[in-house]
């Protein structure tokens, strides 16, 4: 009996280590220079946290097998991951992250189906009894119910999420007939079948809930646009949160309790911070796209666009006093980061004021610009947030748009029936000259044509921008 007390209060204490050292990472996250220490905390909580768990389970069953499996399944999912994060490219891991929610979604389903089947389904053995005897069977039930919905949304959300990031699928919105009202339904369905299953307890129940919320994921992402799909997956990741922490209550895991909810409320956090960036409702954009109609097709005819060659950039770079490069998604894809560090480090030495504008959602994944500039060994001191460099623009010789499209498209501010309409964009055109780096004319991620390539002060530069950068970085 004392030698049990030992090991749980061993594993309460090491939980209490590993929460206040997420709390760390969080923090640390949250700025570039900490980032890496920030990182290093979340790698020492979690590993600590495994640890405790282990050495519970090992504690709790004497039989072999339980210690057996999750040896193995720690080698098998660690194997996978370490294999994973080794091959990914970076432009590859949003995806990749809304594919790792979709688990903890499943996760949390299981962990609830499990639930039922061992108290309510049977309402035998002593968790079942102790239960009863303490009129706590309802509550269980609710974290069941809970835990399962949330579990299930945030599945089927995140395949569509992954399959949607991998160009797997279309990235439009689809537009049901009543949308917002299937949605608002499915939700007044899952209260009700809540009520009646803490009322009386049953496997059907659960078999409809589980189905009515893996659609309701399903339609709650399918129905949300290109656009809007950094939301998506910071508001996926807050649900993979609450999925945890509703585990954590029906695992009696105080440190699941406290890491979900770390989660949950931090990608809540973020989701509205992006909100805030992109202009959107923050409501419209969690409920699927409430209220957002199709926008008009574009057959405007902008006129021509003029095309430079990366000698003709090095000349006007060569006369420049000062430079913004904005880069966007397509600097990732082309890996171009290396040479525009060396561009930068050789105009600099020339005596110009190059400065680095990052539109909030620039790439496929929060801070992703950021990170790869800091790769390079950009300075931090000149990559500067959009709201600081905005104003900016209208005094710069020349812009360049380094594969960035969506985040520099005038008409999200002047035309109103663009589907982008009132997201805040880098407003390049300001400049006296802005150079596009693309491989061709097509359009961005939202699938929305772009009037800055037809702009008088406008050229594009085509080919691949890690080529076309070496080329200038050559032809200066
Ligand atoms: P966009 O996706 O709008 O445009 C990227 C551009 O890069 C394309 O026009 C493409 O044109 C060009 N490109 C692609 N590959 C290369 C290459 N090898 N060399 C040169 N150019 C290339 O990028 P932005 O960063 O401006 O905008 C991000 C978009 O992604 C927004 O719509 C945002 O909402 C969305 N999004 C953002 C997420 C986030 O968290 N940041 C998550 C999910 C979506 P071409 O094919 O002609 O070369």
């Amino acid at each position: 009996m004392r030698h049990m007390f030992t090991t749980e209060s061993a594993a309460t204490a090491a939980y209490v280590v590993a929460a206040l050292l997420f709390i760390l990472a969080l923090a640390g996250l949250s700025r570039h220079e900490t980032a890496r220490v920030g990182n290093a905390f979340g790698i020492l909580g979690m590993a600590i946290a495994l640890l405790a768990v282990v050495a519970e389970v090992i504690h709790d069953r004497i039989d072999p097998l339980p210690a057996a499996l999750l040896a193995a399944a720690v080698v098998v999912g660690g194997a996978i991951g370490l294999w994973r994060a080794k091959v990914v490219e970076m432009t590859g891991m949003p995806e990749l992250i809304a594919l790792l929610h979709s688990f903890v979604g499943l996760a949390a389903v299981l962990v609830g189906w499990n639930g039922y089947l061992h108290v309510e389904h049977h309402l035998q053995g002593p968790a079942a009894e102790t239960l009863v005897a303490e009129d706590l069977l309802g509550i269980h039930s609710t974290e069941v119910f809970i835990g399962v919905f949330i579990g299930a949304v945030t599945f089927t959300g995140s395949i569509v999420a992954f399959l949607k990031l991998s160009a797997r699928i279309k990235s439009s919105p689809l537009l049901l007939p009543a949308k917002n009202l299937l949605n608002i339904g499915a939700l007044l369905a899952f209260v009700a079948l809540t009520v009646w299953f803490v009322l009386a307890p049953a496997v059907w129940l659960l078999v409809v809930v589980t189905s009515l919320a893996l659609l309701l994921g399903w339609h709650l992402v399918a129905s949300i646009g290109g656009g809007d799909m950094p939301v998506v997956v910071s508001m996926l990741n807050s649900y993979s949160g609450w999925a945890a922490a509703a585990s954590g209550f029906l695992l009696d895991n105080d440190l699941l309790i406290i890491t979900g909810a770390l989660v949950g409320s931090s990608g809540a956090y973020l989701s509205y911070i992006m909100c805030t960036a992109m202009n959107r409702s923050f409501i419209s954009v969690i409920a699927g796209g409430f209220g957002v109609e199709a926008g008009p097709s574009d057959d405007t005819d902008y006129g021509e666009h003029r095309e430079i060659s990366a000698e003709g950039v090095a000349e006007l770079l060569s006369e420049a006093d000062s430079v913004i490069i904005t880069p966007g998604y397509g600097m990732a894809v082309a890996q171009a980061q290396h040479g525009v560090a060396e561009l930068t480090r050789k105009l600099r030495a020339r005596g110009v004021h190059v400065r680095f504008g990052i539109h909030p959602v620039a790439g496929r994944l929060p801070g992703h610009m950021n990170v790869l500039l800091a790769e390079a060994k950009v300075p931090y001191d000149i990559v500067l947030e959009m709201d600081e460099i905005n104003d900016d623009f209208g005094g710069t010789a020349v812009v360049l748009v380094i594969g960035a499209n969506d985040t520099v498209n005038p008409a999200a501010s002047e035309d109103p029936s663009s589907p982008i309409a009132g997201m805040p964009v880098l407003t390049v055109w300001k400049a006296d000259h802005v150079i596009v780096f693309k491989r061709s004319m097509a359009s961005g991620y939202a699938g929305v044509q772009n009037p800055l390539f037809f702009r008088d002060n406008s050229a594009m530069l085509f080919g691949d921008a890690k080529d076309r950068v070496e080329d200038i970085l050559h032809a200066l």
